[in-house]
């Protein structure tokens, strides 16, 4: 009996989330989540439900994703919690050109003075502030500050500082620049490989 009750509020919760409006998703996308060590070099600095990483090397952080305009503060917070310093950040990187990803980008370049690496087929869309996006460019709620773009990256470039190498992966997704970050760790003298971001929501 009580294995069926908790079934059957497995069921209404799966029900409930499915008809949840946009804001309340978004809720979790701002709400804070304590920063912790994934493996190796790398960081999860990201919120509840919208992630980002930090790659921490000798020769300064990376940092994926800047999330919605609401985020870097969040961000900095978590990093700062890991005994890091925000503007070390030397290398900003995105997992697509969409607002909920890299709409604090603005704010985190102006700060700290990082440079900017998107996906080719994304780089106009971050630098017109999603303007240019070819499904939601005419919805202003998804538009974000404008950027300037550093290097324009193709399916398997390579970025490098202080000894960490991550890979760019053009990947198929909701968008035309969605990109996959891989790229090698070592956690207790055991190499292992993670993957930064499958499809992002
Ligand atoms: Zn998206």
């Amino acid at each position: 009996m009580r294995k069926r009750l908790l079934h059957l509020l497995g069921i209404l919760t799966a029900l409930l989330v499915g008809v949840l409006p946009a804001c309340a998703q978004e809720a979790s996308w701002t709400a804070p989540f304590p920063a912790f060590h994934i493996a190796g070099d790398l960081y999860y600095v990201g919120s509840q439900e919208l992630a980002a990483y930090l790659v921490a090397t000798p020769d300064g952080l990376i940092l994926i994703n800047s999330n919605l305009d609401s985020s870097p503060p969040l961000i900095r917070k978590s990093i700062e919690s890991l005994g890091f310093k925000y503007a070390d950040i030397k290398i900003l990187l995105i997992s697509q050109g969409h607002n909920d990803h890299c709409a604090g980008s603005a704010q985190i370049l102006h700060e700290t003075g990082a440079k900017y690496y998107v996906m080719k087929p994304d780089v106009d869309v971050v630098q017109s502030g999603g303007r240019t996006d070819f499904h939601y460019g005419r919805d202003e709620s998804m538009w974000f500050d404008f950027t300037k773009v550093d290097r324009a990256l193709s399916d398997g470039d390579q970025v490098k500082l202080g000894g960490a190498v991550l890979t760019a992966h053009l990947t198929a997704g909701h968008n035309k620049g969605t990109t996959t970050w891989t790229m090698d760790e070592v956690e207790n003298a055991a190499p292992c490989t993670r993957s930064s971001s499958a499809e992002p929501p």
